[in-house]
């Protein structure tokens, strides 16, 4: 990860099994409406609440979404995950990060919603909280009210610091692409053309060919 000295960072946390043109959407649309100077996507190693079988191996996940994201000048992506090896943990991920950023960065951690809405069950999820605001994306309709819920007793105490960003494109799903690719259905427009040929080229989801 290149040497970031701006202060107003967003943090991509996701499996990316495979990353996808919602992801990038979403990363961009939380750039805008948060005045993000830089978005660093951190592949999840081990997803705390997977079965390390079911998820494609991390060299994979990380370079597709290197691939992914090279057009963009503020995207940026870390290894902070991978190299710490294991089971992934947010709270680890943002005190890991934090000290490669400025001490006066504003720092934005973005996931998805339905993530998010399990944080309850995370390990320390006060911790991470105060260690970053959360982005919650989510599709448009989305209510704030499962949100309270999933906060339990931390909702009065930082409810200000988890923000919900709407964007269209967050219909695309990993899930979906990975069955569309092993039922030899067309992915064209839902990932980029990069990763698309990266999943073709090793034989990813069961994907083969040209399609
Ligand atoms: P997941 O359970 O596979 O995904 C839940 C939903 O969120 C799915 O609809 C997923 O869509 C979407 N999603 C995931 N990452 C997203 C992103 N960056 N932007 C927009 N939507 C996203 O979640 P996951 O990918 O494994 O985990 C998400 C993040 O939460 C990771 O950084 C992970 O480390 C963290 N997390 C931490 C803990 C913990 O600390 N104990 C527990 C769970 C998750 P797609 O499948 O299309 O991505």
């Amino acid at each position: 990860m290149a040497e970031i000295t701006s202060g107003r960072v967003g943090i991509m946390g996701g499996t990316f099994d495979p990353i996808h043109c919602g992801h990038l959407a979403a990363a961009e649309a939380a750039r805008e409406a948060f005045s993000l100077d830089t978005i660093i996507f951190v592949p999840a190693g081990i997803p705390s609440h997977k079965d390390e079988t079911e998820v494609t191996p991390a060299r994979h996940r990380y370079l597709m979404t290197l691939l992914a994201i090279m057009s963009n000048p503020y995207f940026q992506i870390s290894r902070v995950d991978l190299d710490r090896g294991g089971v992934t943990y947010t709270v680890d991920t943002l005190r890991d990060l934090r000290r490669e950023l400025p001490a006066d960065a504003a720092v934005y951690f973005i996931t998805g919603a339905d993530a998010i809405l399990e944080i309850l069950s995370w390990k320390e999820p006060g911790r991470a909280l105060s260690l970053a605001e959360f982005i919650a994306v989510t599709r448009p309709g989305y209510g704030l009210e499962q949100l309270s819920q999933a906060l339990g007793p931390l909702y009065e105490e930082f409810q200000d610091r988890i923000h919900i960003l709407e964007t269209p494109p967050m219909g695309i799903s990993s899930t979906d692409i990975r069955r569309r690719l092993a039922e030899g259905r067309s992915v064209r427009y839902l990932v980029p053309e990069t990763v698309l040929t990266y999943i073709r080229n090793h034989g990813l989801y069961g994907a083969a060919g040209e399609r």
